[in-house]
């Protein structure tokens, strides 16, 4: 079984809920920077506040900070996770893989999710999110509205300041720019672990693709 996972792919193309879908089933700690920061400004902590600064506007978090969040990470909790949301320039990517070798525990599998623009932009029009758990709901599929109960805690669902248009096409913007070609620094490093998977089907579809390939023996 695979024990080192890096999951890619646009805003909203289900990163999260296959995340969260592994962690249950293969017991694979679910990591995602993105919440991992979102809790740290919820928290007030230093790093939380000056985290703050881009992500409600869509940037990317200096590598300085993300790294150091996930150098902690990884002290605290070890090697075996899959990362949603990370790395997300060259540089992290890099990073990581620096980090790895040194604890002898590279990298074992790479998926990329891939969508459209178009049914980004759709889907992230309907998302709520639950700022206390992480769960993301869709308004239309959950028939769920701004500040009903999350189903899973219980504390209220919002709309991320960051899914709002503008900075919605900040962020895709700077997918294409840093994000899209870590997936070229994997083809060349590591083609082997690489795979790529349409995000347009069913959650169930996607859980099963990404199911067998975790499963798998061997690198
Ligand atoms: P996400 O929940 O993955 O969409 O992340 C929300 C926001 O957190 C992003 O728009 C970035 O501002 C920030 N962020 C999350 N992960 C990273 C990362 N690996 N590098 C830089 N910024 C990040």
């Amino acid at each position: 079984m695979k024990q080192r996972i890096v999951l890619l792919g646009p805003p909203a193309s289900g990163k999260g809920t296959q995340a969260d879908r592994v962690a249950s089933r293969f017991g694979i700690p679910h990591v995602s920077t993105g919440a991992l920061l979102r809790s740290e400004s919820a928290r007030g902590t230093e790093l939380g506040r000056k985290a703050e600064s881009s992500t409600g506007r869509g940037l990317l978090v200096p590598d300085e900070l993300v790294l150091r969040i996930i150098g902690q990470w990884i002290r605290n909790h070890g090697t075996r996770f899959i990362f949603d949301g990370f790395p997300r320039s060259v540089g992290q990517a890099a990073h990581l893989d620096a980090a790895l070798a040194e604890l002898q525990a590279p990298l074992d599998l790479i998926i990329l999710l891939e969508l459209s623009d178009e049914e980004i932009r759709r889907r992230v029009e309907a998302r709520l999110s639950c700022l206390q758990c992480g769960a993301t709901f869709s308004k239309s599929l959950h028939g769920l509205k701004i500040h009903d109960h999350c189903p899973h805690c219980g504390d209220r669902l919002v709309r991320r300041n960051d899914d709002v248009p503008e900075a919605l096409e900040q962020r895709l913007h700077l997918y294409r720019g840093m994000t899209l070609p870590v997936v070229g620094y994997y083809e060349r490093k590591v083609p082997h672990l690489m795979h790529r998977i349409c995000a347009e089907e069913g959650s169930d579809a996607i859980f099963s693709k990404i199911s067998t390939l975790v499963d798998e023996e061997g690198i």
